[in-house]
């Protein structure tokens, strides 16, 4: 199956996909998504068919948590979190590990369960590469995410693995994945650009009135 392990909905505040494009999306693609928006399950439970996840923002940094039942709250520390996910049965997914552009985390020194070794996002491919090696060199299990937060830009970058039962048997096959990943183009970089200029500037003042 064709998994992509970090994707945003209209649930996250930077981005747009509602949960019907995405369902057809996927099923377009035939990929089955981690739903993984900023500081909330909400569009992943609705979604239902997914794995459940979220992107907290800790103290120092980004941290995904995948196969979660409940909300973490954002500002607690990168052990806390941690813990807090394992609570849950969960895993620790560390994503755009060195994207200093986006709020990576700032140390690796914590217990991990993947890495995410290719951010859909991350336009300079050296970040992507130095993730890689790192994971490489410590042995940590390696996945890939689109980091979608539009449409354009699902269905580029997945893993193909093996179906699994569990967060266990999802983290045993992911070792043995093949990794499917597409650099972005400048035009979706301009498409992207254009978008978060537009709802910064445009949609956000409207909002605050
Ligand atoms: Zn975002
Ligand atoms: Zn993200």
């Amino acid at each position: 199956m064709k998994v992509d392990l970090h994707l945003h909905t209209k649930y996250s505040a930077c981005a747009n996909l509602e949960l019907k494009t995405l369902r057809k999306l996927c099923k377009k693609n035939n990929i089955f998504p981690s739903i993984t928006d900023h500081n909330s399950i909400e569009g992943a439970k609705r979604f239902k068919d997914c794995i459940i996840g979220e992107e907290i923002l800790t103290k120092e940094g980004d941290l995904i948590g995948l196969f979660l039942n409940e909300k973490i709250k954002s500002g607690l520390s990168i052990e806390e979190t941690v813990d807090k996910i394992k609570e849950q049965g969960g895993l620790v997914y560390v994503p755009h590990p060195f994207d200093w552009r986006r709020k990576c985390v700032k140390r690796l020194n914590f217990k991990m369960d993947v890495m995410e070794i290719f951010n859909g996002r991350v336009w300079q491919q050296s970040l992507n590469k130095k993730a890689k090696d790192y994971a490489k060199r410590k042995n940590i299990i390696m996945g890939v995410g689109s980091d979608a937060h539009i449409a354009p830009e699902f269905g580029k970058t997945y893993v193909e693995m093996d179906r699994f039962n569990s967060p266990q048997e999802f983290l045993k096959n992911l070792k043995k994945a093949n990794l499917v990943t597409t650099k972005r183009s400048a035009e979706m970089q301009f498409r992207v650009n254009a978008i978060s200029a537009f709802r910064k500037y445009l949609l956000k003042p409207l909002r605050i009135r």
